[in-house]
């Protein structure tokens, strides 16, 4: 058999824990006997990141900016715990707050529905997806630990000296404190991202902030997508029969909780954060939630949304067998190859990602699945496998479609 030739090289960075054990042999047994592979690989491994001080994740992200797709797996943003573990030089930062901060842009996550596992929520019928603007707030933050407390104040001078300046409050003993900024341009290019997306996938467009508290902050947000989808969206959603609306947060989650799905709801950075895990816990398994940063630019970046599965990985140092479920993962890189397919006009390898996609359902929908999705399986599962079992099944699913 002949195998797809790329043109462009996708951006390869690797992570760490569990998700690196499970990438390779994505690559190996689902990828490379149909693919001839060309990626520039990136090792975003905690090592990597301590021994380059954290110069291989900007390399990363200007190599994206480069060919403009790359996949990305799942890396540690470390902690205290961490810098013990692995005796790193200091807290690096996380690297996905360092990518997103410089391509900017929105990340859109989807769960990966199959008929054999229902939400947790039971009016859900058809996916929520998350549009988590990805820049700024706090994770471009500056935070201050001020034992003695103190005059606290937020200050900003302009290039031509001008100076605004408020007192946030005056602090009588030991306290925390954290500025966070975020951009025009950056809320409103999240609000056109979001519109066309919704355009695209033919949903309803709902965005929650709290802008009754925070009255400049989360205003803006609000003006913003009002003005964005007056002037260039309004009639194209009428055309479309969807609609946007606006309204507080708090109200978001209780109408998504009570809807049948099939919107696209507009998050805040922290909001979308915290509840694309929600979202993707009660559609079934963190492990079924798909990842795309879209970059004002034009740039593509795809990961899974969940962690690099710590629990797991301390098993498989013990050699005991995991069943971590790696959709996410594979659907990252089919994600990313039927990018690079489209923007190189490939059809082969676009074609190549469907039936990657369909062989990964059919196998679920087949009966064969991990250890997470096997416990809310009705019918019940016929067989329950260990990573590698599955990637195997999947790969004859595969072979069959290929
Ligand atoms: P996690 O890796 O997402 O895992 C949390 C739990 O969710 C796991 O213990 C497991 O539950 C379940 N789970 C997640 N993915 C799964 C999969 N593919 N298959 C089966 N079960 C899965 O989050 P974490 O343990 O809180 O974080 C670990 C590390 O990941 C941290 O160092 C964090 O910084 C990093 N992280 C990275 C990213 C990223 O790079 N995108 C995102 C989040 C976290 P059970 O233990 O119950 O089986
Ligand atoms: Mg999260």
């Amino acid at each position: 058999m002949i195998k797809i030739t790329m043109k462009t090289p996708l951006v390869e960075i690797d992570g760490d824990e569990m998700t690196r054990v499970l990438w390779p042999l994505i690559k190996e047994k689902l990828i490379m006997p149909y693919v001839d592979l060309k990626t520039e690989y990136y090792d975003l491994g905690i090592k990597k990141r301590d021994e380059t001080d954290d110069k291989v994740t900007v390399d990363s992200a200007n190599a994206i900016m480069k060919y403009g797709v790359g996949v990305k797996n799942a890396t540690i943003t470390p902690n205290e715990d961490r810098v013990k573990e692995y005796s790193l030089k200091k807290q690096w930062k996380s690297p996905n707050g360092t990518i997103r901060a410089m391509l900017d842009g929105t990340v859109f996550r989807k769960p990966i529905l199959v008929n054999n596992i229902k939400p947790t929520v039971s009016t859900w019928k058809k996916p929520i997806i998350v549009g988590r603007h990805a820049y700024g707030d706090v994770y471009k933050n500056a935070e201050i630990f001020a034992e003695n407390g103190g005059k606290l104040e937020i200050c900003v001078t302009d290039k031509n000296g001008n100076v605004k300046r408020e007192t946030i409050m005056e602090l009588n003993e030991a306290s925390i404190v954290q500025g966070v900024h975020n951009t025009v341009s950056s809320i409103t290019s999240f609000a056109r991202a979001c519109f066309e997306y919704a355009l695209d996938q033919k949903v309803d467009c709902w965005f929650g902030a709290k802008d009754t508290i925070s009255k400049i902050y989360d205003q803006k947000f609000k003006n913003l997508f009002d003005e964005v989808f007056k002037k260039e969206y309004k009639d194209k959603f009428e055309k479309s029969g969807i609609q946007y609306f606006y309204t507080l947060i708090d109200d978001i989650v209780a109408r998504i909780m009570k809807s049948e799905g099939g919107v696209l709801w507009a998050c805040k950075n922290y909001d979308g954060d915290v509840m694309s895990d929600m979202v993707a816990s009660a559609f079934g398994s963190l492990a079924m939630m798909t990842s795309v940063l879209v970059s004002p630019k034009g740039y593509f970046e795809y990961e899974a949304a969940h962690g690099t599965v710590q629990k797991h990985y301390y098993k498989y140092l013990k050699g005991e067998k995991t069943s971590t479920n790696p959709v996410a993962l594979i659907f990252a890189w089919t994600g990313a190859l039927r990018k690079r397919g489209e923007l190189d006009n490939i059809k082969d390898l676009v074609d190549f990602t469907v039936k990657l996609e369909n062989a990964v359902i059919d196998t679920i929908e087949g009966g064969i699945m991990t250890g997470d999705l096997a416990i809310l399986c009705n019918p019940k599962a016929k067989k329950v496998v260990y990573s590698e079992e599955f990637i195997d099944e999947i790969a004859n699913t595969l072979n069959k479609k290929m």
